[in-house]
């Protein structure tokens, strides 16, 4: 038996026996693009019809590998979130018979959230009709920058114009339920850029804003850049004031940080990524997918013709897998709750009571102001959020 089978068989039979998950999210990864971002590490290919007739025939396998002897039908589905890659690469009507696969292996939620990241030049309006009539809640656009010059510097083909059309596209159909995704830190990028991006997002009116921060990544265009000194590296103060400058004006339009990176009006938070915040059960499907569920961490090889492969065979395509401690578990489950701004109730982490190395990290963070302890729940500061990375390391 190879590795991979050993991982894929370990994998289902722990799912088969697990009684203590509740309810799943689900993630779906599309592994297509038209080009690859200048910033993007995520794994994905270029968008090639064979290919994707490829993929969804080995996503059918997985799926239906999932449901063998009723595995996963013990647990109710109650979000599900398109990702990739960019989902609409790939034609409406090809999304939706992903999402009758799922229907058909698993017990989906009436009242799921289903989401789908899209790129705004990529819908039509017949498209986003299509999907909301297969049951899609919630569309979150991947925008970026609303500013040409940084569109271009991200390898972005950009137009306020697409933008404005796709939010349009939407509302005519219905979707009551949008995000925007945009990026501050960028090359280029000024104070004033970036307000002037704010300002154009709050017009769209959405109904949720996530604002992340540039990384740059390994193997990335940009990584190269830097290494060659043809860009500078990223200015780590410039970047803080723009995440308060950020906070400041969502919040002042009615948009509250539930999130280190993300803004909502009210009731509008995104449920399937409050899952991850708060250690809850996820299964993720297609290449470079990643699951916890029941203790464990396992993810999908990051390769579609290893994918493909695998399912051709019927395995299970998980390459990697991590069975946490119950201790371990816990501690995960605070370093990730810290990014709410809710921050994790006390009774969260009992368990590690008699952990006086881990107590008192938690004493000397909030001595040095990173933590506090407010009607009992553990939060991160303003300050604390800056310096999450760290906190985290500190708490694990
Ligand atoms: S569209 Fe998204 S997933 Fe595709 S290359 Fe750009 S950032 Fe990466």
């Amino acid at each position: 038996m190879s590795d991979m089978e050993y991982v894929g068989n370990a994998v289902y039979q722990r799912l088969h026996v697990n009684d203590h998950i509740r309810d799943l999210g689900m993630y779906i990864h599309i592994p297509f693009c038209q080009k690859r971002c200048h910033f993007c590490a995520f794994y994905l290919t270029p968008h090639r019809e064979d290919r994707v007739q490829h993929f969804l025939s080995a996503f059918a396998q997985e799926a239906a590998l999932y449901a063998l002897d009723g595995t996963c039908h013990r647990f109710p589905v109650s979000t599900i979130y398109f990702g990739g890659g960019t989902p609409t690469a790939l034609e409406p009507v090809q999304l939706t018979t992903i999402l009758n696969r799922i229907h058909r292996y698993f017990i989906v939620d009436p009242a799921a959230e289903i989401t789908v990241e899209a790129d705004p030049a990529t819908v039509s309006r017949s498209g986003l009709q299509t999907l909301r009539d297969a049951g899609v809640t919630r569309l979150s656009f991947g925008v970026q920058s609303l500013d040409k010059s940084e569109w271009q510097r991200l390898g972005r083909l950009g137009e306020m114009q697409t933008i404005t059309r796709a939010m349009a596209y939407a509302n005519d159909v219905g979707f009551s339920n949008v995000s925007l995704d945009v990026m501050y830190g960028l090359p280029g990028q000024t104070l004033t850029s970036w307000q002037h991006s704010l300002e154009k997002i709050l017009e769209l009116v959405p109904t949720h804003v996530s604002c992340y921060a540039l990384t740059i990544e390994e193997g990335t265009k940009f990584s190269r850049d830097i290494t060659a000194g043809r860009m500078n590296g990223h200015d780590a103060d410039q970047e803080t004031v723009m995440h308060e400058q950020a906070i400041a004006y969502l919040e002042q339009a009615g948009y509250h940080q539930y999130e280190v990176s993300n803004f909502a009006q009210s009731g509008w938070e995104c449920q399937h990524n409050l899952r991850y915040w708060s250690g809850l059960d996820y299964l993720g499907l297609g290449p470079s997918a990643q699951s916890y569920v029941g203790g464990m961490r396992f993810g999908n090889i990051a390769d579609l013709a290893g994918y493909i492969q695998c399912l051709e065979r019927k395995q299970l395509p998980v390459d990697s897998l991590d069975t946490l401690s119950m201790a371990d578990r816990v501690k995960e489950r605070v370093i990730f709750g810290l990014r709410m701004n809710k921050g994790v109730p006390t009774q969260t982490f009992a368990a590690l009571n008699n952990d006086t190395a881990w107590q008192l990290t938690v004493d000397r963070l909030m001595e040095t102001g990173l933590l506090s302890l407010e009607r009992e729940h553990l939060k991160a500061t303003s300050l604390g959020r800056r310096y999450m990375d760290s906190v985290a390391c500190q708490l694990l």
